[in-house]
C-alpha cells in the first residue's frame, strides 16, 4: 500500500516545480510552495468509506499528507476534533445550524499541533536535525514539543508579550527560546538572519511547505464529519492564514477526488482584530496582496500578524469562494467569549471568540442567512490564556456565602 500520494511541490505564483525529496523552502520567486498529489491515481485506489474505518487521528488522511514512510510519522494523537452543536447560541444568533470545530481538544491545546505533526514528520523524513521559527506562541510551543519527540533541535523566537504558558512549553521541551521586545515580524527578521548565517531549516509560516498540509486536515475532517457535504460558511480567525489556505486546499482536493456530494465550496470568512486587520483592508479594497499593518495590537495573540507571506493565497481563497473578511474589537471578542462560555459551557480562546463575534456581525448585516450551516473554528483552548478574559472573578469570604 502506498502511504502517501505526494507528487511534487509547485509555486502558486510562477508555476515552477520542485522535488519534495529534497529540502525546499520558498520558491526562487519568493512565494510559498504548495504540495501536489497524484489525485487521479488516488481516486482509483481509495474510497471515502475506507477512511471512515481508520483511527481518529488526522493521519487517517495519510495518502493526502506529504510523508512517504510511516516510520517518520511524529504523532501525539492529534486530529478528529469534535464538531460541536451549539443549540443555544444558534437560537440566540438566529442561525439554524451553528457548529464549532473545537481545536482546543488537541495536544498542546491549539490547532498548531496539526501543522507541527506534519511539518516535523516531514523534517524528520528529510533528515533535518535543527530548525528555527518565529512564533506568536502556540506554533513555537507545538513545534518545540514535536521536535523533541523527533530528536530535532528547535530554536524559537517569540514576542515578550506572547502568552506565558507557551514559553514554558518551549523551554520544557528543551528548545532554545529567545524573547524579543517586538512583534512576530521582528522575531521573523531575527530568525531570517540567523538562519542565513547558520544554514538552518526555516520552519517559519509557509517558508516550509508542509505545515499547511497538517492544517488542511481541518477541511477534510469538517467534510467527513458532515458526511462529505460542505457547510455553507466556514469562519476562521486569520493571522498568517495558513489554516484558511489549508481548508481551501482541502476542499479543492476533495472535489478533484469526487468525494464531495456537492461541488459548491463553502464561503470562507477571514476574521481579524480591529488592531491588526491587513487582510480585511486588502479585501475591502479588492486587492490581491496586503500592506504591512503598523503598530498592530490585539489580545487575540495568534492573529497579531501585521503582514502574512501567504496573504495573496488567503485573498484568493476569499474571492474564489464568495467569502468575506471582517474584523472585531478586543472588547467585542471578550464579550463573545463570555457569552459562549455561559451559554454553551465551552471556554474558547480569544482568537476563536473573534470568529464567533464575526458571525454575530455577519448575521446582523444579513450576509449569513438564517438557513446557513455555519462551521466556526475555535483554534485553541481558553485555558491556555488564563490572563486573557475580561471576566470579573468575585472574591467571596465564607461569611459572604452564609450571610
Ligand atoms: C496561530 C493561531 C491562529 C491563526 O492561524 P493562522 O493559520 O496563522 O492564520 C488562530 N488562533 C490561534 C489560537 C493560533 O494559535
Ligand atoms: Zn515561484
Amino acid at each position: 500500500m502506498v502511504f502517501s500520494y505526494i507528487s511534487h511541490l509547485y509555486c502558486p505564483k510562477c508555476s515552477s516545480t520542485y522535488d519534495h525529496l529534497k529540502i525546499q523552502q520558498l520558491c526562487i520567486c519568493g512565494s510559498p510552495l504548495l504540495v501536489e498529489y497524484k489525485i487521479d491515481e488516488l481516486k482509483r485506489n481509495l474510497a471515502p468509506e475506507q477512511i471512515q474505518k481508520r483511527s481518529a487521528s488526522l493521519w487517517r488522511y495519510h495518502e493526502l499528507l506529504p510523508i512517504s514512510s510511516t516510520e517518520n510519522v511524529v504523532s501525539l494523537g492529534e486530529g478528529m476534533t469534535p464538531l460541536v452543536e451549539l443549540k443555544k447560541l444558534s437560537q440566540e444568533m438566529n442561525i439554524e445550524n451553528l457548529l464549532m470545530k473545537d481545536e482546543g481538544l488537541i495536544p498542546t491545546g491549539s490547532f498548531k499541533a496539526r501543522g507541527a505533526t506534519v511539518g516535523v514528520s516531514k523534517a524528520k523524513e528529510l533528515g533535518i536535525k535543527k530548525l528555527a521559527m518565529p512564533t506568536n506562541g502556540n506554533a513555537g510551543a507545538a513545534w518545540s514539543l514535536y521536535s523533541a519527540r523527533a530528536d530535532i533541535k528547535a530554536t524559537i523566537v517569540m514576542p515578550i508579550d506572547a502568552p506565558k504558558i507557551t514559553r514554558e512549553e518551549c523551554a520544557i521541551a528543551g528548545a532554545d527560546l529567545f524573547l524579543v521586545n517586538g512583534l512576530i515580524s521582528d522575531a521573523g527578521k531575527i530568525v531570517g538572519e540567523w538562519i542565513n548565517r547558520n544554514n538552518i531549516y526555516d520552519a517559519s509560516t509557509l517558508k516550509e511547505p508542509y505545515r499547511i498540509e497538517g492544517k488542511k486536515t481541518m477541511g477534510f475532517e469538517i467534510a467527513e464529519q458532515l458526511d462529505w457535504k460542505c457547510p455553507d460558511v466556514i469562519v476562521y480567525p486569520t493571522g498568517g492564514g495558513v489554516g484558511l489556505i489549508g481548508i481551501y486546499k482541502a476542499f479543492k482536493e476533495l472535489i478533484q477526488l469526487g468525494w464531495l456530494k456537492s461541488d459548491k465550496l463553502p464561503r470562507l470568512v477571514a476574521v481579524q482584530a480591529d488592531g491588526c486587520a491587513p487582510i480585511v483592508k486588502a479585501w475591502e479594497e479588492g486587492k490581491h496582496s496586503s500592506d504591512f499593518w503598523p503598530n498592530s495590537s490585539t489580545k487575540a495573540f495568534g492573529i497579531n500578524v501585521p503582514k502574512a507571506i501567504g496573504d495573496f493565497l488567503v485573498l484568493d481563497a476569499l474571492y474564489n469562494t464568495d467569502g468575506y473578511a471582517i474584523s472585531v474589537s478586543d472588547q467585542e471578542l471578550f464579550t463573545e467569549q463570555r457569552t459562549v462560555a455561559s451559554l454553551e459551557g465551552t471556554f474558547i480562546c480569544p482568537e476563536g471568540a473573534a470568529a464567533f463575534s464575526a458571525i454575530r456581525k455577519l448575521r446582523g448585516n444579513g450576509w449569513i442567512k438564517d438557513k446557513d450551516k455555519v462551521v466556526v473554528l475555535n483554534t485553541g483552548a481558553g485555558i491556555k490564556y488564563p490572563d486573557s478574559t475580561d471576566v470579573q472573578v468575585p472574591i467571596l469570604q465564607p461569611d459572604d456565602i452564609l450571610s
